[in-house]
Formats: C-alpha cells, sequence, structure tokens
C-alpha cells in the first residue's frame, strides 16, 4: 500500500535518489504535517528532517505552547518535582532540523485526491483557520477521555480530576493531595486496559501512600482496579503494596469498575464482578477514565466506530489499515506495543523511516524492532524498571516481544524497587526527552 502511489511515481525513484542529498538546495521530496507535538509527533518531525538530510519538508501542529510531559508527573503530583521539570519547548525542532512549527489546533483533514497521496489539514489558531497541504498526514494527538456518568451537579469545590493529561489538573491534584488532613482518603481508580501507561497507575498509587505516609498520619489510599489484577509490573508492584505500604496504608481491589461520580459528596460507585454496587467515599478522588484515540482520530474516521477506540494500523509504517496516506503514531494508534512515550518515540522513528523510504520509491523496513523501557518510582527514594524488545512478527502481522540477543519473549522487571534504580530514572528521563525535544 505505501508504495504503490503515483507522487512517487512520477518523480521515479532514480531521480529521487538521486535528489535526496542535495537536501536544502532541492524542492522537498515530500512533505509531512504532523499533527500533535507529544512524544510520538515530536520524535517523527525530529527523524523525519534527520533521517532525510532535510529533504522532506515537516510542519508540526501543537495547539499548546509547549509539552508538558506525562512521564513523572506523578512526582510533580506529590511535590518532589515541579510543574516546570515537565515542560519542553519547540525551539530546538525549528532551529536545529528546521521543522516548520504552527501553533493551533487540527480541526480538519481533506484528502484531495483518491489515492491518499495529496492532503489539505485545516488548524485553528485562536478562532482563525490555515491551511497546510502535502502528501502525508501523520497523526499524534495523544489521546481523549471518556466522560463518567454524574450522578449530582458538581460544585467547582469539588473537582473530580484524572491528571492523566499533565498540565493544570496534575498542579491542581498536588494542591488536594497537600490538602490533605491526617486519617483522610485518597481514592483513585484504573480503567481497563488499554489504557495510557500501563504502570502508571499503580506507580501513582504508591508515590501517593508513600507521601501520605511521610506527611499525612492515619492517611490512607484505595486503589480500585477494573482489570483482574495489576497490569504491569506485577512483581514489584505487589510487593510494594504489601510490603512497602500495607493494607493500613494501601488497599487495593481489583475487578471494580466505575459505575458513576458523585462529585458533590466525592463518592464513587463502583461495580464488582458480580454486578454488585459499591459507594465508596473519598476526600481526594482521582477517576482515570477510560479513554480513546484523540478526537482528529476520529475525526478523520479512522476509530469512530463504537467498539474501535484506536486506530489501525500497518505496525511497519504505522500508516493507517483504513486510509492511505495517513499514519497514526503514539497512544492514539492500535497495536500490541504498551501505550508509552517511550514506545511512542520508538514507534514514531519505525514511522518516519517508512516515510521516507516511500518517499524515495523504497518499501518499508519489512521486520521492524521496537524498544520499551519504564523507570517507575514506588517510593521517593525507590525505583523499578520494565523493559522489553518487540519485533515485528510476519505471521500475526504485529509485534510481538522477541528480544534476539537474550531470546527473551516477555518482558522482563527489575529484580527489586532500589534507590540505584531511582538514580538512573533520571538519566533515562533525561536521554528520552532529549531524543524527542532537543
Ligand atoms: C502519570 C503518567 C505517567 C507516565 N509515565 C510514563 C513513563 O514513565 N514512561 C513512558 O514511556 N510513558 C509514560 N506515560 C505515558 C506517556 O506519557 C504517553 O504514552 C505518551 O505521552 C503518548 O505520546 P503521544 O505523542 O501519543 O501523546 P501526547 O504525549 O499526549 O501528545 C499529544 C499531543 O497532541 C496535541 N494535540 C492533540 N490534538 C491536537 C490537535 N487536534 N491539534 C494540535 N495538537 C493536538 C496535544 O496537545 C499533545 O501535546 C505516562 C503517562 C501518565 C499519564
Amino acid at each position: 500500500m505505501i508504495n504503490r502511489r503515483s507522487f512517487v511515481g512520477t518523480l521515479g525513484s532514480a531521480s529521487l535518489a538521486t535528489l535526496w542529498p542535495l537536501s536544502a538546495r532541492s524542492a522537498p521530496v515530500g512533505r509531512v504535517v504532523v499533527v500533535g507535538g507529544g512524544m510520538a509527533g515530536a520524535t517523527v518531525a525530529k527523524y523525519l528532517r534527520m533521517w532525510s538530510g532535510n529533504t522532506v519538508a515537516v510542519t508540526l501542529v501543537e495547539q499548546e505552547s509547549r509539552y508538558t510531559s506525562n512521564i513523572m508527573s506523578n512526582l510533580v503530583v506529590t511535590s518532589q518535582m515541579s510543574m516546570s521539570s515537565l515542560y519542553f519547548g519547540y525551539g530546538t525542532l525549528v532551529k536545529k532540523y528546521g521543522i516548520k512549527q504552527v501553533r493551533g489546533r487540527v480541526e480538519g483533514i481533506e484528502q484531495l485526491d483518491k489515492d491518499g497521496d495529496s492532503w489539505k489539514v485545516t488548524i485553528s489558531t485562536g478562532g482563525v483557520l490555515s491551511t497546510e497541504y502535502c502528501e502525508r498526514v501523520v497523526l499524534a494527538p495523544g489521546v481523549q477521555f471518556d466522560r463518567v456518568p454524574e450522578t449530582s451537579t458538581p460544585s467547582a469545590s469539588a473537582t473530580i480530576l484524572h491528571a492523566w493529561q499533565a498540565g493544570l489538573q496534575t498542579d491542581q491534584l498536588r494542591q488536594q493531595l497537600a490538602a490533605m488532613q491526617p486519617g483522610q482518603t485518597f481514592v483513585m481508580t484504573i480503567p481497563p486496559k488499554p489504557y495510557r501507561c500501563p504502570p502508571g497507575p499503580y506507580e501513582r498509587a504508591c508515590v501517593v501512600a508513600d507521601y501520605l505516609k511521610r506527611n499525612k498520619p492515619g492517611a490512607r489510599v484505595l486503589v480500585f482496579d477494573a482489570n483482574s489484577g495489576i497490569t504491569a509490573e506485577a512483581e514489584n508492584f505487589g510487593y510494594a503494596f504489601n510490603t512497602l505500604y500495607g493494607p493500613s496504608i494501601l488497599e487495593y481491589h481489583p475487578s471494580m469498575r466505575v459505575a458513576s461520580v458523585d462529585s458533590a459528596s466525592r463518592t464513587v460507585t463502583l461495580l464488582d464482578a458480580s454486578g454488585a454496587s459499591h459507594p465508596v467515599k473519598a476526600d481526594v478522588l482521582n477517576v482515570i477514565p477510560p479513554h480513546r484515540a484523540g478526537a482528529i482520530v476520529q475525526a478523520a474516521g479512522l476509530a469512530n466506530a463504537t467498539d474501535v477506540s484506536y486506530a489501525a494500523v500497518d505496525v511497519r509504517s504505522f500508516e493507517s489499515t483504513q486510509r492511505p496516506g495517513l499514519h497514526v503514531i503514539g497512544d492514539s494508534s492500535k497495536t500490541t506495543l504498551p501505550k508509552a512515550g517511550h514506545v511512542g518515540n520508538q514507534g514514531a522513528k519505525i514511522c518516519a523511516d517508512a516515510i521516507i523510504k516511500a518517499f524515495n520509491g523504497q518499501e518499508p523496513d519489512p521486520m521492524p524492532t521496537a524498544n520499551s523501557a519504564c523507570f517507575s518510582p514506588v517510593s521517593n527514594i525507590l525505583a523499578s524498571w520494565l523493559t522489553a524488545v518487540y519485533q515485528y512478527d510476519p505471521a500475526t502481522g504485529s509485534m510481538v516481544i522477541r528480544d534476539q540477543v537474550t531470546g527473551s519473549t516477555a518482558a522482563t522487571e527489575a529484580k527489586a524497587p532500589t534507590t540505584g534504580n531511582f538514580g538512573k530514572m533520571g538519566t533515562w528521563y533525561k536521554t528520552l526527552m532529549g531524543d524527542t525535544f532537543a
């Protein structure tokens, strides 16, 4: 699908191969508009420029003036890190790599030819519309959250936050936690998978429990998980839940789904596996709702069937299997890879490589690999990690865990949470964010 389209054909691969090294002096071999400047979008924009020798023209459209990282945001909730440590600007991507950055929200994507080789992207900036034209569009808008049924009229003082998209809510949840009194209860709920950052909710439960243990005597965290058990790093989070904290500080309840929320009384009603209903009252209520592909992915008709929350892609290129010419990367794509920033960065590189190859008349890499690595703090000084190497499996057309070096076919987690891992976490974060934004 990726190679049969006419824009490559009209130039011819031989002439493209000649044009490629001439870089800035030549007309671009192709134009790409990237929607969303998060972990996946910023990476694909940078690597499209870098790996094409600047022969691909890239426009990066982001609605915010800077990126706020979800990664590490749980440590901002507990006041261990500052909000500003989560901010990343687009200046380097513009200056060093020659990416055109547009501040605005993409409102529409229109296909201009029958093959998907020509697109018009409509951007709204403060109500003013502008357009960009390109041969490929990469959608990287992250996720949008489902509405949780409300049984009351919420008052401003009873805001129920998810803080699962870092930004204002992260700081608000930090304030709610800091204002808790000894003996009070922090209730959090975990949506059914697939959700963004499999270890993230357990990480939050742990660092909040640690914060309460050190600062608010007698206060507790109650965790209600829609899944039947801990979905990632089960050994280390199980150890943290049971040994570091224990039920007097942290209670974990699997197979409990949110039915509704009463914001005014900060009560969440949960359904257990048998369908019985359990109202639970909180002092701080942190409901992470189920989520799905970003709104623009739904609007482009890529994930709007009632039972399809994310956009199906060919993972050798991250091109939509529904609409050739559109690529979907990061959390919005439906793959066997976990929804994580590190993985979004890796998938973006597979996508960038495939687009450059397509512009030059080549097939995508038939056997791409991707690495997943994630550090998880479980207290203010201890952290664990989880890692896996994925490879494309032609038999299933999906990425499977297959580490050619170790032979491993399963994700590996740290033997135990340690202070050493906590130190390495800082290096990993800096390296990942540098690879994405600098
Ligand atoms: C608490 C928490 C902790 C986490 N910890 C980790 C971790 O330790 N390791 C890890 O690997 N992952 C972690 N994650 C997951 C990680 O943050 C996400 O998987 C990752 O950010 C997804 O990248 P993305 O590019 O798909 O989306 P995002 O990073 O959310 O970026 C999407 C961008 O698109 C923009 N956008 C959306 N729609 C439009 C539009 N129409 N027009 C213009 N711009 C638009 C948004 O403003 C946003 O900047 C964590 C997540 C959370 C919530």
